[in-house]
């Protein structure tokens, strides 16, 4: 496992304050497009659902995997992978917390 700088943006709407992960190019929550300066967020998010993956797929040769709806406790939601689950033992408010993005970009989770 490549161990990159956590690091995950956000944004903020300019006219309802509704923080999204970056990039946004408009506001889910009011439909602007205008956004604040870039912040930098926790990390620290729970598990709003969650699925297993069994079975493997061209460029995801790496099943079983868990993919999570993780929600931010800046507030937005991020489909992402979470690593070394446990299939039996993770529920739906879990806390854990964003670990890198992998080389194809997708967010991967830890348990907190
Ligand atoms: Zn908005």
């Amino acid at each position: 496992m490549g161990k990159s700088h956590p690091s995950l943006q956000g944004i903020s709407c300019e006219s309802c304050g509704a923080v999204h992960v970056s990039p946004a190019w408009a506001c889910s929550a009011c439909g602007s497009d205008r956004f604040e300066e870039p912040i930098s967020l926790s990390g620290k998010a729970s598990i709003v659902s969650h699925t297993v993956v069994r079975r493997p797929s061209p460029g995801f040769p790496d099943a079983p995997y868990m993919i999570v709806v993780a929600k931010l406790v800046e507030g937005p939601e991020l489909l992402g992978w979470l690593q070394n689950f446990e299939i039996a033992s993770t529920t739906i408010g879990d806390q854990i917390r964003f670990d890198h993005f992998d080389h194809r970009g997708i967010p991967q989770f830890c348990r907190a």
